[in-house]
């Protein structure tokens, strides 16, 4: 739908604009207002370099399109069927629960065993870790591969499915190679759209799922989706939409907690969702109030960071995870949320 920034376009100006549109294969069907006219484009206009042409032009208001740029991903698509199962959970079924320490300690995998254990006892259906980490302080622990082990290992020892984040090739093939079932992409390479097609690439043909984190920068509904479709796009629908808080940050919280857009995403995308409540408030103990809203808003699954003994735990442990029992009455409460919205 073009509009113009007067109320019509001269004949000249129509036939400037037929004739861009007709190089993409599309035409023009003018809806005369009594004060405003419009310019409907019929047929694909989804192509940016003819939106960028029209838009370009100087007697051009904008463009809206009204087809989805992510044909995959949008609630229309014959997706929409596809049904993602981890941790022996179909996803919009029961409550997905992943839980564990931002960082697995490559000096200490006792602890993650037992952190593992521990949350399965509490009612967990999988498991994260990190093994590499994106810090903010270059000083601070970047991650180690030895720590991919431990996370294996602990999968192993609980039977649980495994998240962790891999932030660039090198991490996605050392993931694929171990049987990561989950792989993560972090809200800082949200839009990185070379890792986001090699790990649609990677994951093409399995039965790996992603858990896409949106970007911390706000930006719009679809930016966020188009970067799921980007994945999606070579074969695998696995895709998990992950609000975890945008900058920027309510005072007191460590960003602005984005689990209120649920119902939003679930307007235009069949995908599930599951919020990361401990990276949007950054406080264990605000984790709670946000993991009931977020079920509340209409999540499916939450990614919450726990450990047995935060306070000595490697990352964001020390400020934002919960303990094992804390996240078994976190559960406790979502699950009665999610039995009050069906
Ligand atoms: C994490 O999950 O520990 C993490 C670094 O996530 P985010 O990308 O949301 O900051
Ligand atoms: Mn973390």
């Amino acid at each position: 739908m073009i509009i113009p920034k007067n109320p019509k376009i001269s004949d000249d100006q129509l036939a400037e604009v037929e004739r861009i549109v007709e190089e993409f294969g599309c035409k023009i069907q003018v809806i005369e207002g009594a004060v405003q006219s419009i310019y409907a484009i019929l047929g694909d206009e989804r192509h940016e370099l003819l939106i960028n042409r029209i838009e370009g032009l100087e007697y051009i208001d904008r463009v809206d399109t009204i087809q989805s740029p992510h044909k995959l991903l949008d609630i229309r698509s014959e997706l929409k069927n596809h049904k993602t199962v981890f941790g022996g959970v179909e996803l919009g079924k029961r409550l997905l629960a992943i839980a564990g320490p931002c960082t697995i300690d490559p000096k200490d995998p006792n602890r993650f065993y037992e952190t593992a254990e521990a949350l399965k006892e509490a009612g967990a259906h999988a498991l994260r870790g990190g093994v590499w980490k994106p810090r903010t302080n270059p000083y601070s622990y970047q991650g180690n591969d030895k720590a991919l082990e431990i996370l294996m290992e602990g999968s192993m020892r609980t039977g649980l499915p495994v998240n962790t984040e891999v932030m660039d090739e090198r991490n996605l093939k050392l993931a694929m190679e171990a049987g990561v079932h989950m792989l993560q992409i972090g809200t800082r390479n949200a839009l990185n759209y070379s890792l986001l097609r090699a790990v649609g690439q990677a994951i093409a043909g399995t039965d790996t799922v992603v858990l896409l984190k949106r970007g911390r920068h706000i930006g719009p509904i679809n930016e966020f989706i188009s970067a799921a479709e980007y994945i999606v796009n070579f074969g695998n629908p696995n895709v998990l939409l992950c609000p975890r808080g945008t900058l920027p940050n309510l005072e007191g919280y460590r960003n602005h907690p984005d689990e209120s857009i649920t119902p939003l995403l679930k307007e235009k995308t069949w995908a599930p969702v599951v919020v990361d409540p401990s990276h949007s408030v950054g406080k264990a103990l605000y984790v709670e109030a946000c993991s009931m809203a977020a079920v509340a808003y209409g999540a499916d699954g939450l990614c919450i960071e726990a450990n047995i003994d935060p306070v000595t735990g490697l990352g964001d442990d020390p400020k934002q995870a919960i303990t094992p029992d804390a996240f078994r009455q976190l559960l406790i409460k979502c699950e009665a949320i999610w039995d009050l919205r069906s």
